[in-house]
């Protein structure tokens, strides 16, 4: 072959080529048109019955040299890309997303603003176990000049046998308390039927870990105005977690604090591992306040503090850890809950450092 003939063919590859691009690209446009007509009827983007049919079209018509097989590798291919490209328009049309709404999100628990640039903590027993216990640890909050208390009534616990909590009885403790102290009460529920008597008596209804995908508790809150503070799941990755909360928002509640509480690796000098680089990406990603629960990260007094700050420093909009009046005899989590003594150690290095 001369090298004029060669030169000519390469020519010739060239023009297939750009034919190629014109007719990939404008294929693409198609699929954003469908794609949108999709998204008004709600339908999920990728038809796996559409695609072998398109196949079996290309499949009828080919007259080779390529093979078959070869016709169907080339064309998935192709149709990735179309879904890549709808999957990052997907993203973008998420409530949660920061691109559908540029501006933080502020969560109102009654004169405390989360997400409003200034840091929020939150802290409490693990679980309300009596009155005099959470009147005893408001008591200790009010005194440092904070609004906003923790207390689990509904305690999911790994054994059967274990403390499950007070239930109602326990957040009726926090209306108590709620009531006699000012203070703004969180408190997990467990059950779409308790969402009702939540409201009634609580001012933040908190997902846990544990029920990060109970999609039906996630609706059941979605419902209501109460503001939510969704937990991670111990496996959760950040995007089951955007889309977690993503469940609340559909529903119509706007109101959700996301809080990074560990995540399950190996590694065992740690309760879980503290994901601190779930902050700033949730962040960027979400228009959604974050919170940093360092007790249940950690499961370490000794490093609860370094890691308060450091949730601070990548950006976290509030700090969440566990505090008991004995925990010595703490019906759950007994090991790291702070006692008052260590709670005013932590608290005095928390607030200067909170205020630089
Ligand atoms: C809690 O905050 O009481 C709790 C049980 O935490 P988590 O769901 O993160 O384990
Ligand atoms: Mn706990």
């Amino acid at each position: 072959m001369s090298n004029q003939t060669l030169e000519e063919l390469r020519a010739k590859i060239d023009i297939v080529n750009k034919e190629i691009l014109d007719a990939v690209n404008k294929r693409q446009s198609y699929i954003a048109e469908i794609g949108n007509v999709k998204s008004k009827q709600g339908v999920h983007r990728y038809d796996p019955i559409r695609e072998r049919d398109m196949l079996n079209k290309l499949i009828a018509v080919n007259e080779g040299p390529l093979t078959n097989q070869e016709l169907e590798h080339t064309f998935k291919e192709i149709f990735k890309v179309g879904l890549e490209k709808q999957e990052q328009s997907k993203q973008k049309e998420l409530l949660v997303s920061r691109k559908r709404q540029p501006e933080n999100t502020i969560v109102q628990i009654n004169d405390v603003e989360i997400g409003n640039g200034k840091p929020a903590f939150v802290f409490g027993p693990c679980a309300v176990e009596s009155l005099e216990q959470t009147a005893a640890v408001a008591t200790k909050i009010k005194s440092k000049g904070l609004q906003l208390m923790r207390g689990g009534a509904f305690k999911p616990r790994t054994s059967p046998y274990d403390f499950q909590g007070l239930g109602v009885e326990g957040l009726e403790i926090l209306d108590t308390v709620r009531k006699q102290s000012g203070l703004g009460v969180i408190s997990e529920i467990v059950s779409p039927v308790d969402v009702e008597i939540a409201c009634e008596n609580i001012d933040v209804i908190q997902i846990g870990a544990r029920n990060m995908q109970n999609f039906e508790l996630l609706k059941a809150v979605g419902k209501t105005n109460k503001p939510v503070l969704l937990k991670r799941g111990l496996a959760a990755t950040i995007d089951e977690f955007i889309h977690a909360a993503e469940y609340i928002l559909a529903q119509g509640n706007p109101n959700v604090i996301l809080c990074e509480r560990g995540i399950r690796t190996y590694e065992k000098a740690t309760r879980n591992t503290l994901d601190l680089s779930a902050v700033p990406i949730l962040k960027q990603e979400t228009h959604l306040p974050v919170m940093v629960d360092v007790t249940h990260s950690t499961g370490r007094k000794d490093i609860m503090l370094p890691c308060a700050k450091a949730a601070l420093a990548v950006g976290a909009d509030g700090v969440m850890a566990e505090v008991h009046p004995d925990p010595a005899v703490a019906l759950s989590d007994s090991a790291q809950q702070m006692n008052f003594e260590e709670f005013d150690a932590f608290w005095s290095e928390l607030e200067s450092f909170s205020q630089k």
